[in-house]
């Protein structure tokens, strides 16, 4: 052994020592080291409680070393600029712990040269210890408690008050304390971790099962047990594929193998079975634990989470995404998912494919009149009776509001497609119009359908859509409740619909529009109450288009506001050139399209144009049609209110062709109702027009409405319309629609007063 002393006056008179082996010599084996070693034996007894050793430690070293004072201290965080005592001892007794700032102190010096002797007057050679000099200590002896990776743990310090013999026997005896000290902290903290890892694998959330490398199950966590219903000593020594449910691809132990061979490490979904007899989803993951010196696989560590949450959770969004709330049919979503995929069927194999796109009748007046929840009650009802057609071939879709589609694909070419569609389409229009029970209440709904079939050459699925859609539209104009098949006419007549469009927005910059106007007769005195203004379009050539054609275009287009305010102003404008002139028109009729009334402003444009012009509104019939009313019931009521508290008179116009009721109209400040031509027209010929005109005629009355017919153009239309009680006419009977100036000229030799039947002034 070699000591160093250091030679300089202000630095500590430190020893220090190199290499304790060294310092055995023969011979020197003191009685003290004897006591020495015998007390280093007996606190290396394996019986020693942690807390113990230490405080046996730092007595036995003050015996050993026969000094006032000993501790052990480690160092109180990773800074390692303070120390924190284990045991002290002084006077051989146990002592409160200390914290020991190492800063100018020996300690700092011990841990910078492993071992520090100082034999006396400690206290002057550290003078910023004020421990050193408040304990009246002479003589320090420290060792640095290094572990066997060489990192410096703490301190073992003995301290006496007295000078310290220099005894080579001390070095490596000290050293051997210092090394059992760093044995024994070493255990503590392979205990602690041991202890930590234990609590980590019981208290996780994650199942841990511990596996040996033939893939048997050697512990399992409390978490896995949970998950599983499976305890721990119910499955130890089974092997782990036991637990997993057969034929996943995913949990096969050769990938499992190859990955962890390779990588240490596999992830994966697999569903297992519970002990319950169910099974469950889980993400698990695998890892070898390898040994640190040969570095084979030891064993495996396997750790998973019950996802089943999840996967309900991805199912539900999967089902919200391709599945109709209401109805529990698939949605638009899937429904263009599933056409494009029978399309490239269709096209691949040459199979069949049809496409029926159905659309409630009627529908808007449940919803409105009943509630919303009634409305998805009966979509509901409809959506179960779509579901369990018998016709496997089938695929429903709810594709919006209460439209439906039925996707017709076959395996292969059907020789008798049409008819064979004829037959479903009627089947659903049968099954469709069955009453349903909302609210105990028996309710019945019919429906239209219209019917596209794919042609591979011509077709993709927006043309499929688009046909079935035209086919729809023609079984609604048929007249509902029935299926209509697509007919390449319907597409050119929307190729006509959009010149026609380009044409109209010309139109009125080009002045093209006029009015005439058709007088309406009392129907006992036939004397004329008013007229109804009819707009004309007159194209370049002198052509007039009626409104029939244009009209429907404007609305679909948006341009019926700006035509619609034309027709008041102009009324307004000749209404006040015939009181200029002296003519008595009784009231003028104007139409008004839904489309304007639905429009925010409309009202106050009304109200804006009356005080702007001074017109005044009893002079005017504001004529709505019923189908527009019930469209949107709460609004109409409103409007049709505010139109009526400026003192316009209002008719229901083409009334019956919307199927509402009379009692309906109750909730609309309605004056007069307009029964429609189609009614009116076969009262002649058929009971059941007449039967319904005559209902319509005493409800009416019963209400206080007055009640005018529409298209007559026969005497005998009139005797039995004046006989039924009806109170106006309107019809070619009487008048056609005339331009102004014909109405005019008529004026100046008959008065506007007086039955005039048309007949006789062009005849
Ligand atoms: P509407 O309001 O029901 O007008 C009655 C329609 O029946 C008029 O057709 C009229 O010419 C026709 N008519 C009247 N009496 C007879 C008859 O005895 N026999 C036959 N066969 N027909 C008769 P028009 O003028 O072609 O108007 C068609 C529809 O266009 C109107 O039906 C109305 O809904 C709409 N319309 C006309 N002018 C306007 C307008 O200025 N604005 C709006 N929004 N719609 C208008
Ligand atoms: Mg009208
Ligand atoms: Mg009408």
């Amino acid at each position: 052994m070699k000591l160093e002393e250091s030679k300089s006056d202000k630095a500590p008179q430190i020893v220090k020592f190199e290499t304790a082996s060294k310092s055995r010599k023969e011979g020197l084996v003191s009685k003290r080291i004897h006591s020495a070693v015998s007390a280093l034996a007996s606190s290396s007894s394996p019986v020693s409680e942690t807390d113990d050793f230490f405080q046996d430690c730092v007595k036995n070293l003050s015996k050993a070393f026969e000094v006032k004072y000993a501790f052990i201290g480690v160092f109180e965080d990773d800074t390692k600029s303070s120390i924190r005592s284990l045991a002290v001892s002084a006077d051989l007794k146990i002592t409160d712990n200390i914290t020991y700032d190492l800063k100018g102190t020996p300690c700092e010096d011990c841990l910078n040269h492993q071992q520090v002797l100082i034999q006396e007057d400690v206290v002057n050679q550290y003078p910023e210890d004020d421990m050193l000099a408040d304990m009246e200590l002479q003589s320090y002896f420290g060792s640095a408690i290094i572990d066997s990776n060489g990192n410096e743990l703490g301190l073992v310090v003995i301290l006496d008050t007295e000078r310290m013999e220099k005894d080579e026997w001390m070095y490596p005896i000290f050293a051997l304390f210092a090394d059992r000290i760093s044995l024994e902290l070493e255990r503590i903290n392979r205990q602690k971790d041991l202890r930590l890892a234990a609590s980590v694998f019981e208290n996780s959330q994650e199942g841990i099962m511990l596996l040996d490398t033939d893939w048997r199950i050697r512990k399992a966590n409390q978490a896995f047990s949970k998950i599983s219903g499976w305890k721990e000593k119910e499955i130890i020594g089974l092997p782990v594929t036991k637990l997993a449910t057969k034929d996943q691809t995913d949990f096969s132990i050769c990938k499992i193998s190859k990955s962890l061979s390779e990588q240490n490490h596999w992830e994966g979904e697999i569903w297992s079975h519970q002990k319950n007899g169910g099974i469950y989803p889980e993400k698990r993951t695998i890892s070898a634990v390898r040994d640190p010196k040969t570095k084979e696989i030891i064993h495996y560590i396997s750790m998973s989470v019950d996802i089943s949450e999840q996967k309900y959770a991805e199912q539900r969004i999967n089902r919200l995404a391709r599945y109709d709330q209401i109805t529990d049919l698939p949605n638009r979503n899937y429904f263009n998912e599933k056409l494009n995929e029978e399309i490239s069927n269709a096209r691949n194999k040459g199979s069949d494919l049809a496409l029926m796109t159905l659309d409630l009748d009627g529908f808007k007046l449940i919803n409105d009149m009943r509630g919303h929840s009634t409305g998805d009650r009966l979509l509901k009802l409809i959506g179960e009776r779509l579901q369990y057609l018998p016709l496997n071939e089938i695929f429903a879709a709810r594709i919006g509001g209460d439209e439906f589609t039925l996707l017709f694909s076959f395996k292969e070419k059907q020789d008798k497609l049409v008819p064979l569609l004829k037959g479903r389409a009627e089947e659903i229009i049968d099954l469709i119009s069955h009453p349903y029970m909302l609210d105990g209440e028996e309710t019945v709904i019919t429906a239209s359908i219209g019917i596209a079939i794919f042609s591979k050459e011509s077709e993709d699925a927006q043309n499929l859509i688009k046909n079935s859609d035209l086919a729809l539209y023609a079984a609604k104009k048929k007249g509902k409740n029935c299926f209509e098949y697509y007919k390449p006419e319907y597409s050119s007549n929307v190729e006509n619909q959009f010149a026609l469009t380009n044409l109209l927005r010309k139109a009125l910059t080009k002045n093209q529009f006029e009015l005439h106007y058709q007088a309406k007769n009392k129907a006992k005195s036939h004397e004329v109450v008013g007229y109804e203004a009819l707009i004309r379009w007159k194209l370049d050539d002198g052509v007039l288009v009626s409104p029939g054609q244009f009209i429907p275009v404007a609305e679909d287009t948006g341009m019926i506001t700006e035509i619609g305010k034309w027709v008041f102003e102009e009324v307004i404008n000749q209404t006040q050139s015939w009181l200029n002139s002296g003519f008595h028109f009784g009231r003028v009729a104007i139409n008004i399209s839904g489309r304007q009334l639905a429009d925010d402003g409309f009202v106050e444009w009304v109200e804006a144009l009356i005080n702007k012009t001074k017109a005044s509104p009893e002079h005017f019939e504001l004529e709505i049609t019923e189908s527009w009313l019930i469209e949107d019931p709460d609004k109409s009521a409103r409007v049709l209110s505010q139109l009526h508290d400026l003192g316009f008179k209002l008719s229901i116009d083409d009334f019956g062709v919307a199927h509402s009721s009379l009692n309906y109209l109750k909730c609309f400040p309605v004056d007069t109702i307009k029964i429609d031509r189609s009614f009116t027209r076969d009262i002649l010929t058929s009971e059941e027009s007449m039967a319904i005109v005559s209902a319509i005629i005493a409800i009416g009355n019963n209400l206080n409405l007055n009640i005018l017919a529409e298209g007559i153009e026969t005497e005998e239309q009139l005797k039995k319309l004046e006989a039924a009680g009806c109170n106006e006419i309107q019809g070619f009977y009487f008048s056609k629609p005339q331009p102004v100036s014909v109405l005019e000229a008529n004026h100046q030799t008959t008065g506007f007063n007086k039955h005039q039947p048309l007949r006789s002034i062009s005849a």
